[in-house]
């Protein structure tokens, strides 16, 4: 048993290339290496301070954070989803840290309150419908899709991403268990294909009318619009629209965590915020940041005020739950 436990961790560690401390800010990133790179381009060429990141899923990195202890040459971890951040956590792999500046840049629902992480975008999970098939006022929320009346024409992402996680966890927070159980039951009963493995093929296939309504990140949506401006899907906002961060820490045992925190700092900041979340189609952190063209035009929404956090709080008990009524 414990020789195949190290196998695992030595494949795991094996899949990433190895990285050395040395004078540059090291960051294990989550983020897409294209979404990162010119932000940590322009932060060198401000300031002389050089950065080096690999990128790998989150699993990984935060098990290398785990297996390299006090060694890790890691002094930033940049991770998408609220969830993985409250493991990261849980594994003790990330410090708090006091700044005056992302504390004023950074909105309290949106950052950990024992200051170990800090949201630097937010994405958006709402409803999104054919517009060929349905109208608005059809739709009202998350646990009307519960209703017998989307029979054969629901399409929902897999319940093993982390994203359905903690949508699903924010539900139990706010709803309960057994009310949210009931939601969850009606989804299942409700869908028109088994669960897709990722939010653009729940996008297409309301595209292609194999489905009529489903729940995704808008800037899946965002990308598909930006190749086919004629996509007929849109977005209902709702009250309380599911919302999630994308967000980083400074590790525990950073060896450079003032840079650190600068770099940490600069990120939140109007000049890298613009960037950050527009590279992507997200909604930028920093609220006095505004909106790039295409996510401008979805319009406005009430996003749900529960702290981000309690995704990560919840998230285990969501994905019994979704277990238990068949959501796979
Ligand atoms: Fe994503």
């Amino acid at each position: 048993m414990k020789i195949q436990i190290v196998a695992i961790l030595v494949g795991l560690l094996s899949s990433i290339q190895p990285i050395h401390a040395s004078d540059a800010i090291i960051v294990y990133s989550a983020r897409m290496a294209h979404l990162i790179k010119p932000l940590f381009d322009a932060y060198t060429k401000k300031t002389g301070v050089s950065i080096k990141f690999i990128s790998a899923k989150e699993e990984e990195l935060l098990e290398r954070l785990v297996i390299e202890g006090e060694n890790t040459p890691a002094d930033l971890l940049l991770t998408v989803d609220v969830g993985n951040l409250w493991l990261a956590t849980e594994k003790q792999v990330l410090r708090p840290i006091d700044s005056a500046t992302l504390e004023k840049n950074i909105p309290a629902h949106l950052r950990d309150p024992e200051k170990r992480w800090f949201g630097l975008s937010v994405r958006a999970r709402p409803i999104m419908y054919n517009t060929e098939k349905i109208k608005p006022e059809e739709l009202k929320d998350y646990a009307d899709l519960a209703n017998p009346k989307w029979q054969g024409k629901l399409c929902l992402r897999t319940a093993k991403k982390v994203y359905n996680q903690s949508l699903v966890a924010m539900f139990i927070a706010r709803d309960g268990v057994e009310k949210t159980r009931a939601v969850l039951m009606g989804w299942v009963n409700n869908l028109a294909l088994p669960v897709l493995s990722s939010d653009t093929q729940v996008i297409e296939s309301i595209a292609n009318g194999q489905c009529e309504v489903g729940i995704a990140n808008t800037y899946y949506l965002g990308r598909l619009q930006h190749d086919n401006p004629n996509l007929p899907v849109a977005i209902h906002w709702h009250d309380g629209v599911h919302i999630n961060i994308s967000g980083a820490g400074v590790t525990k045992y950073a060896k450079h965590p003032d840079l650190a925190i600068q770099l940490l700092e600069w990120l939140s900041s109007m000049e890298a915020q613009d960037q950050f979340a527009e590279l992507n189609f997200e909604y930028p952190a920093n609220p006095q940041v505004k909106l790039s063209a295409i996510v401008e035009k979805w319009g406005s929404f009430t996003a749900d005020t529960l702290h981000v956090s309690e995704a990560g709080r919840l998230q285990l008990e969501a994905t019994h739950l979704m277990e238990q009524v068949g959501y796979r």
